[in-house]
């Protein structure tokens, strides 16, 4: 990666406080998961016209009425796949690739899959242009997860479900956990969901607000 050498001082600035403020003292402190925050550069992942606000505590519009999460948001969900460095994941809702950029540093392999194909088209360019090598990306309904890789030892789901799609809980290896946002379009509880030996423990996160899932197991009509 070697845009990071060419950008301005007051980014790297920001991203450090970025992650001092808002993930450190919020009480996420693995330093592995801050070394990625701290490396990704978020601005490049967001509309030129709101790069200014790209380390700020909120989720920013990416066009096409999604949005790139907020930044605390993407640290809560990765932290909770427990990640080693060698895994296999999948992310469903690619939107501008900063999660699967984030996903890229802490895992073996990253999939990512989009409905929408210009953000599809754009995120791999942003991704591919920054030399992150061991993401694969394509367009696709990842309600249905993504076969031929699977399965993974963690899945993000970065949009809501009504509820949990049982693709994704089959894609999972025996140890393997999902995390996903589930409930009505507005509010949703953070599911996360752990396959032991087939069997399917489920526990809740914290509540969160997301844009709709699409495709099959997803909103209808969304
Ligand atoms: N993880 C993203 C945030 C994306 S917002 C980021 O880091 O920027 C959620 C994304 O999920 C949107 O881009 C939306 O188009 C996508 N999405 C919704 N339903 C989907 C589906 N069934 N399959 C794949 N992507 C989906």
């Amino acid at each position: 990666m070697n845009a990071g050498l060419a950008e301005p001082r007051e980014f790297a600035l920001e991203r450090h406080q970025m992650v001092e403020r808002q993930i450190e003292h919020r009480g996420l402190r693995e330093p592995r998961l801050l070394a990625a925050f701290e490396k990704v550069p978020r601005h490049l992942f967001v509309p030129e016209e709101l790069r200014y606000a790209a380390y700020d505590d909120c989720a920013l519009p990416i066009g096409f009425g999604q949005t790139i999460s907020q930044p605390y948001i993407v640290a809560l969900m990765t932290s909770l796949l427990e990640l080693s460095g060698r895994e296999r994941v999948l992310e469903v809702g690619t939107g501008s690739g900063y999660q699967a950029a984030i996903l890229s540093q802490l895992a073996g392999e990253v999939c990512t899959i989009e409905f929408i194909p210009e953000l599809a088209a754009r995120a791999q360019k942003t991704l591919a242009g920054l030399g992150y090598a061991n993401v694969h990306a394509c367009i696709g309904d990842g309600s249905l997860g993504w076969r031929e890789f699977a399965p993974y030892a963690g899945i993000i789901v970065t949009a809501s479900a009504p509820k949990v799609p049982n693709p994704l809980l089959t894609q999972l290896t025996d140890g393997g956990q999902l995390v996903l946002p589930v409930g009505a379009q507005g509010f949703q509880l953070l599911e996360v969901w752990k396959c032991r030996g087939g069997e399917y423990d489920r526990r809740v996160a914290t509540s969160v607000a997301f844009v709709p899932l699409r495709g099959k197991y997803g909103w209808k009509g969304s």
